[in-house]
């Protein structure tokens, strides 16, 4: 068979560690015999990034905005030890949190279900997608203890100098006190993205705040969520048979328990923290959690939710196997060759990404996986392989899905 051909390139993202070792095999193995490749190479490990002060992230931003999709491997976020170990110039951003800030993006995780990992909530058959508002709320909140007696107050002052003030609390004994904000645009900019998204997904969209009580706060995300909808998306939702549903998010909770799953749920930042912690280890492993980053505008930047997999890395220096997934890796793959497919209307490369997808969900289901899975399956025959025997099981799939 001749290769598949590409229009565009993917704006690709090398990353750190073991996933960096995966990624190879994966473009070797699965992608490059298959496909004429087209990318635009940036390299994020971290190396790189601190040889360019990090200017690397950045271009690759850039490119993500002027071809509109990208795929990235997961990156180390330096702290105090990786700066030593790298000898950095200095403690860098997260690659992840640069490349959110400048495309203004959302997040959105999706676990990828096979048959003999069982979800821990029975009622789970299809995988929920969580959006986390990644602005504001607690995250950039000023707090602070209070040791006296005495008036806490908040007090704003517009620039035309009127000033609001209102009084939080009278302390008579000590306490805690904590002010939060965000932006209408950064609201918007997040509805729009959940929006964009579920249409892209043909899935329906869920969002919980709690504006019973902030009835201004979380009343606002509840406004602004309704009048994105109604005046951007709801005759395409209409059209396509996709609802829009607001509720409070404990009867969110509490749905969302029951459901069979299958919506894209849109949480506020705090929620989206805690829930996407939640719905990862219900489904059963962080290695089989795809991630995508969507703009407002429709961009799109794939990658795995884990990261670079240290500990698997130090092994596989010492010369030692590894038995690391390389599961949302791949999906990072076929996410993104898939949208690039549809944008160009190429519908072998989209065809292609389905075929993949297929040849992972086969090989696990026929009991070939890595050490992190046959731990948790309830299949019986299992063969519990290395990364590069798992990635190559699934390139013999991959020639018997691609020749029926
Ligand atoms: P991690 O790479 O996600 O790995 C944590 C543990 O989870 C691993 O030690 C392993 O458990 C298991 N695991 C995760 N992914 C796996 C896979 N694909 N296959 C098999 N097991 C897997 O998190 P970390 O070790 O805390 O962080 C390592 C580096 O990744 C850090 O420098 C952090 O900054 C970075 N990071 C990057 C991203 C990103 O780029 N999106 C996200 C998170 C963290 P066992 O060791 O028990 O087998
Ligand atoms: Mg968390």
């Amino acid at each position: 068979m001749a290769k598949i051909p590409m229009e565009t390139p993917l704006v690709e993202m090398d990353g750190d560690e073991m996933t960096r070792v995966l990624w190879k095999m994966v473009k070797d193995e699965l992608l490059e015999p298959y496909i004429d490749l087209k990318t635009e190479y940036y390299d994020l490990g971290l190396k790189h990034r601190d040889e360019t002060d990090d200017q690397v992230t950045v271009d690759a931003a850039n490119a993500i905005k002027k071809y509109g999709v990208g795929v990235k491997c997961a990156t180390i976020t330096p702290n105090a030890a990786r700066v030593e170990e790298y000898g950095l110039k200095k403690m860098y951003r997260s690659p992840n949190g640069t490349l959110r800030g400048l495309l203004d993006g959302t997040v959105f995780r999706t676990p990828v279900l096979v048959k003999g990992i069982t979800p821990n909530v029975k009622t789970w058959e299809e995988p929920i997608t969580i959006a986390r508002h990644a602005y504001g709320d607690i995250y950039k909140a000023t707090e602070f203890r209070i040791e006296k007696k005495g008036r806490a107050k908040l007090v704003f002052e517009a620039e035309d100098g009127s000033v609001t003030e209102q009084t939080i609390f009278e302390f008579t004994d000590p306490g805690v006190v904590e002010a939060m904000f965000n932006t209408d645009q950064s609201i918007r900019s997040f509805a729009r993205s959940c929006f964009s998204y579920a249409l892209s997904e043909k899935k329906d969209l869920w969002f919980g705040a709690k504006d019973t009580i902030a009835k201004k706060y979380d009343g606002r995300f509840r406004e602004i969520f309704e009048e994105v909808y109604e005046n951007e998306y709801r005759e395409a939702f209409e059209k396509e048979g996709l609802t829009y549903f607001y509720t409070l998010i404990d009867d969110a909770i509490a749905r969302i328990m029951k459901s069979k799953g299958g919506m894209i749920w849109a949480c506020k930042n705090y929620d989206g923290d805690v829930f996407s912690d939640m719905l990862s280890s219900a489904y059963g492993s962080l290695a089989m959690m795809t991630s995508v980053l969507v703009s407002p505008e429709g961009l799109y930047e794939y990658e795995a939710a884990h990261g670079t997999v240290q500990r698997h890395y130090y092994r596989h220096l010492k010369g030692e196997e590894t038995s690391t997934n390389s599961v949302a890796t791949i999906f990072a793959w076929t996410g993104a060759l898939r949208k690039r497919g549809e944008l160009d209307r190429n519908p072998h490369l989209m065809q292609f990404a389905d075929d993949l997808e297929q040849a992972v969900i086969a090989t696990i289901e026929s009991g070939t996986m890595t050490n992190d899975l046959a731990a948790l399956t309830t299949l019986e025959h299992v063969r519990p392989v290395s990364s590069l025997e798992f990635i190559q099981a699934v390139r013999y799939m991959l020639e018997r899905v691609r020749n029926d």
